[in-house]
């Protein structure tokens, strides 16, 4: 979006919002122009924010799944087996060491997205990770983007393809 008649940017009105630019504050609550753009700014972030909390991607009883599995209560014996698909045959990995390798990736990526990793579990073989977004980051795309970025970093640490799902859980 381009800068403002008024000379700001949508990213100093983004800084107003977030409570990081005080010096802003006067010139918003006057300026018609700052007013419009603001206003549109609130109506895509509602439209993210209804998207971000509308489990419609999510299947039913996942999230409950996942954190049962993160707290300790798995649905089947600890440490089981994951399959994974590897070229040339099929291999097994022990469940917890292919957690800890996606957890960790998944943390490392997120932060950089501005997601926070919320919960991670392998179950059937495919990765399951709950993230979290702070108001206003862009956090549906920045949920498939981890999603992608996920991909591809398991595929090099692990040398297996594990298909991912990133569930956004909560915008806060
Ligand atoms: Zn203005």
């Amino acid at each position: 979006m381009s800068p403002l008649p008024c000379g700001h940017s949508v990213d100093d009105l983004v800084a107003h919002l977030a409570g990081d630019a005080p010096e802003l504050a006067a010139h918003v609550a006057a300026c018609p122009h700052c007013a419009a753009r603001l206003a549109e700014l609130e109506r895509r972030w509602s439209a993210v924010r209804e998207t971000a909390v509308t489990p419609v991607p999510t299947p039913p009883g996942l999230v409950e799944r996942v954190l049962a599995a993160v707290r300790g209560v798995r649905p089947r014996p600890a440490g089981a087996p994951v399959e994974v698909d590897r070229e040339g045959g099929r291999t097994s990995v022990a469940e917890r060491a292919v957690l800890a390798v996606c957890r960790q990736a998944a943390v490392d990526l997120a932060g950089d997205l501005g997601l926070h990793v919320r919960a991670t579990a392998v179950e059937d073989g495919e990765l399951q990770v709950l993230v979290t977004a702070r108001y206003p980051a862009p956090a549906v795309v920045a949920a498939d983007d981890l999603r992608t970025a996920l991909d591809r970093e398991l595929r090099a640490r692990l040398g297996v393809a594990l298909v991912v799902h990133v569930h956004l859980i909560d915008v806060h």
